[in-house]
């Protein structure tokens, strides 16, 4: 399929601001797979499909969960966490992507997860520094993002992490995973 067929067919499942936020990551995980050397071909689709769970309804993905043998922890967890792992599911089995890569980009597009391929990275963080992201601090990960991707993706998550707590929120444990991955010794 080619780019528009794509984002003709998510548009309809999200709101005008998120189909904007969508092609925002799409732009930026381009840039940075072409300067970083990843394939810019599987950022499109992953970035134009990383959010197409985002307004599911959270009993119809729990259903999905449990019938199609998705990490059970799951189960526990709200669809902020959902939406990654079933729009995973959805690329595959509505939009035929059978690309692992593409998959598991849109799968940990929220948490993170610790070995993160160069590919999910790149989704990570072009989802947080895309032009339209607004918070304190995004221009600095923007800058980070120019110069190291790992550097970048480091910072990425402790700011998740920090937010997280500071907000009183559970954290996932691919979160806490990815985080250690960054700041163990
Ligand atoms: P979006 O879908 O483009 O808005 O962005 P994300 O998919 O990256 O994140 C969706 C929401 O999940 C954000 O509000 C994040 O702060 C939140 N989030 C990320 N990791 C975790 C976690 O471990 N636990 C919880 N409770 N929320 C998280
Ligand atoms: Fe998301
Ligand atoms: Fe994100
Ligand atoms: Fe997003």
């Amino acid at each position: 399929m080619e780019r528009n067929e794509y984002l003709e067919k998510i548009k309809s499942r999200m709101p005008e601001k998120r189909f904007i936020h969508t092609i925002g990551v799409m732009e930026t995980a381009i840039q940075l797979a072409e300067k970083y050397g990843a394939d810019a071909k599987k950022a499109e689709i992953a970035a134009i499909l990383h959010d197409v769970a985002k307004y599911a309804d959270e009993e119809w993905m729990k259903t999905i969960v449990k019938e199609h043998g998705l990490d059970l922890r799951l189960l526990d967890w709200g669809p902020e966490i959902l939406h990654g792992p079933v729009g995973a599911w959805i690329a595959e089995n509505e939009f035929q992507i059978h690309d692992e890569e593409i998959l598991n980009a849109i799968r940990f597009h929220t948490t993170g997860r610790a070995n993160m391929s160069k590919l999910e990275k790149i989704i990570y963080i072009a989802d947080m520094i895309e032009p339209n992201r607004k918070f304190d601090g995004v221009e600095k990960l923007r800058k980070k993002a120019q110069e190291d991707l790992d550097e970048a993706m480091r910072a990425s998550i402790r700011h998740t992490l920090a937010f997280l707590v500071e907000s009183k929120q559970p954290i996932f444990p691919d979160s806490i995973e990815c985080y250690n991955d960054y700041y163990k010794e």
